[in-house]
């Protein structure tokens, strides 16, 4: 059976921000899956910010994507056809060809996920890729220890919402979280917990900083680069450590530089970048932890989900800007 697909190819390399000029939606037709491949019908999909450093044709530890080629990305869909015996049409899969309504994939690169458990788009958040860059991020990377004072930046997206709520239940002694809205803050002490926060638009990060940690920090998990992560250097202590997550501020513009790096030596700080898939191996001890956090409803997450695969780059693009509390899902036709 040869279907016709929808998906969403990459037009032209943004300079900056991207446009609605960076997408082309296309349709294009697929065969049948081979020996060892599946026809897999897409229900959710996810917009990263990963993904903006992929539309750049830039060495990174991930390949670029490529002008006049489907997008790629994390997606959760229904097996239709299969051209392997451990799988079967109605199966659903956990896969890396999102952007498209369908996706021929290669059946030892997915994996089957029950949707009995969680919902589908759970599997791209909090039990996904971003719930353990959160739990690997703080618990390996910064080396969280109880009694530690953690600020986390873009606390209430995809990855900054588990990691304070980590904190907490890892006992930490002050959760301190940033974001983009009052809502947001407002979200993050009286839906999920944190201490203290603030929106980084009301006035300098380190002022505010300064103010929801008078006596510092030992913990900064960076989501945001520039100056949240000069405000951190200043406010950590001796020993303090950074989990460098991501530098969203720097993603869209040509970043201006860390002027006060120098303190860390003094200060004897740990600045240690990591990626996610490094970690992969702790994915089912951390899918056990959080998965009974969920049921006792230790953890909550919240999501802003996006109606259409033709929607998909205003997602990605309203993501970048902030409009998503959550991970940003784009839920494509049922
Ligand atoms: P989010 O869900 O946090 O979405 C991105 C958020 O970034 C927006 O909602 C916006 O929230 C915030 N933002 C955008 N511009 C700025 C700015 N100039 N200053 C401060 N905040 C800004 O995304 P994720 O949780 O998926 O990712 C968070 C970070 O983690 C990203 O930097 C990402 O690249 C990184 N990451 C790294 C991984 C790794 O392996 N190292 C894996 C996964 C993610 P607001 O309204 O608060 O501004």
């Amino acid at each position: 059976m040869s279907v016709l697909s929808t998906e969403v190819r990459l037009a032209a390399r943004p300079h900056g921000w991207p446009t609605a000029e960076t997408f082309e939606i296309a349709r294009t037709e697929l065969g049948d899956p081979g020996p060892g491949s599946l026809l897999v019908r897409n229900r959710v999909m996810s917009v990263d910010p990963y993904m903006r450093g992929r539309m750049d044709d830039r060495k990174s530890y991930v390949a670029p994507y490529q002008v006049g080629h489907a997008l790629e990305g994390g997606a959760v869909g229904e097996v239709v056809e299969s051209g392997d015996e451990a799988f079967k049409p109605g199966d659903t899969v956990l896969h890396g060809h999102g952007w498209r309504e369908y996706a021929l994939v290669d059946a030892r690169s997915v994996a089957k996920v029950d949707p009995s458990v969680a919902p589908l788009s759970a599997y791209l958040g909090v039990l996904g890729m971003p719930g353990l860059t959160a739990y690997a991020g703080l618990l390996r990377t910064a080396e969280f220890k109880p009694g530690d004072v953690v600020f986390v930046s873009s606390a209430a997206g995809a990855v900054g919402q588990v990691v304070g709520q980590l904190a907490r239940h890892k006992g930490a002694a002050k959760v301190i979280g940033s974001a983009g809205s009052a809502a947001k803050v407002a979200y993050l002490k009286d839906e999920l917990g944190f201490d203290e926060a603030f929106d980084y638009h009301d006035g300098p990060v380190r002022e505010q900083l300064q103010r929801a940690a008078p006596d510092g920090i030992d913990v900064y998990f960076d989501n945001v680069g520039g100056e949240h992560l000069e405000a951190a250097i200043a406010a950590l202590r001796p020993y303090g450590r950074v989990a460098l997550c991501g530098a969203i501020s720097q993603y869209n513009v040509a970043g201006a530089g860390i002027r006060n790096l120098s303190l860390a030596i003094g200060k004897r700080l740990t600045l240690r970048g990591y990626i996610v898939s490094d970690h992969n191996r702790q994915m089912p001890e951390f899918l056990t932890e959080m998965g009974g956090w969920l049921r006792e409803g230790k953890v909550r997450y919240d999501e802003t989900v996006v109606d259409g695969l033709e929607n998909a780059p205003a997602a990605f693009m309203g993501m970048l800007a902030g409009e998503n509390t959550g991970k940003m899902i784009v839920r494509l036709a049922a």
